[in-house]
């Protein structure tokens, strides 16, 4: 299989696996007319379908705006993007949908990960402060656990229409915890569209390319539906790599992600431990310049740094040799802490509105 979601590995080959599952490229004239910098800087890879989000924002007209996070784990930068993503559709008049995910974290996770749907809880309540600690509003957040009646009623009526032999040969396997948490996550995406919701409206979600298979087996169920639905629309992001070379991000090993309400001391060890492009010492570096392609620094900030003409000029001194990889770091860690700062102190305040999610 090419593509596993529940695989840590990373698609070298986009271009063959836009072909093999016919999804587009997503197109710079988009990317100018969206004017942000997760589009603008090839974040955003491709798309299934979002000529169709395009055209509402263009007519001011709403669409739903979902998308979701497992609560595996404490949230890093890493996880960060989609809930950018997110903040970006909520600003363009969406109808918000975010998902914090606990079933299917306890479900589909191994033991060692989230051992009890308790922990996944937890979890869940850590997450949720800091997404409305980023600027989403209550109203925009639900977790799975505390969702109403029909999102249950409709998981369950999906069930109906996907076959063991198909589950199998989108996903390559068949695990019973897997299969309750997909049911979950195509109820996440096409429940909104329910009449007892928002009824049939154009929807965006925001994934990773691993995540397609979900994607296809969402549209391929909507189009069984005994309801009036819209095809789901998808954009497709390239996810931040880990700190340290040839990682991914990851919330189990803490040294390859800085976390969300990550203490700034900490966060300022990872970044100066980080891989990046330079080279041996410091006038080589004058010389022959650095390698911002291959740098974790600059992927840090190429995901993160609002500022598009710093980023390009910081990438451009690096080439020429001009911009050293200490004063880099020193960026880096400036910006990291003023925002871990600033977001810790914005986290503690949400306790109460983040248990009401909760239903505590
Ligand atoms: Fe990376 Fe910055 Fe060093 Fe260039 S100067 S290699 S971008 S850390």
């Amino acid at each position: 299989m090419l593509v596993d979601p529940w695989s840590s590995t990373t698609i070298e080959n986009y271009e063959h696996v836009f072909k093999k599952f016919g999804l587009k490229r997503f197109p710079k004239k988009f990317c100018k007319e969206l004017k942000h910098y997760l589009f603008e800087r090839g974040i955003v890879v491709a798309h299934r379908d979002f000529d169709k989000i395009m055209h509402r924002i263009k007519s001011k007209k709403e669409f739903i705006n979902m998308t979701g996070i497992a609560s595996s784990g404490m949230l890093h930068f890493g996880h960060k993007v989609d809930i950018d993503l997110f903040k970006f559709f909520k600003s363009k008049k969406a109808r918000n949908y975010f998902a914090v995910c606990d079933i299917d974290a306890y479900v589909s996770r191994p033991d060692s990960v989230v051992g009890s749907l308790e922990k996944a809880k937890e979890f869940a309540l850590e997450n949720i402060k800091d997404l409305l600690a980023l600027g989403l509003d209550e109203q925009d957040v639900y977790v799975q656990s505390n969702k109403e009646t029909r999102y249950y009623e409709f998981a369950f009526e999906l069930s109906k229409k996907i076959t063991r032999s198909t589950f199998e040969a989108i996903y390559g396997h068949i695990d019973l915890g897997k299969i309750s948490a997909n049911l979950l996550q195509y109820a996440d995406i096409l429940h909104p569209q329910l009449p007892e919701f928002e009824g049939k409206m154009p929807s965006i979600t925001g994934i990773g390319l691993e995540q397609d298979p979900h994607a296809r087996a969402t549209r391929d169920i909507a189009a069984r539906l005994p309801y009036n639905l819209e095809m789901p629309s998808f954009i497709y992001f390239r996810h931040q790599s880990g700190l340290l070379e040839g990682t991914k991000m990851s919330a189990s090993k803490k040294e390859t992600a800085i976390f969300l309400s990550e203490k700034p001391e900490t966060a300022k060890r990872k970044i100066l431990n980080a891989f990046t492009g330079g080279r041996a010492t410091a006038n080589e570096q004058r010389k022959k310049g650095g390698k911002p392609e291959m740098c974790k620094v600059f992927e840090f900030l190429l995901f993160h740094y609002p500022d598009t003409k710093k980023i390009d000029k910081i990438f451009k001194d690096c080439k020429s040799g001009k911009w050293l990889c200490g004063e880099c770091k020193n960026f880096l860690i400036e910006f990291v802490q003023d925002f871990l700062e600033e977001h810790n102190a914005r986290r503690s305040r949400f306790e109460k509105t983040a248990k009401r999610i909760m239903g505590y």
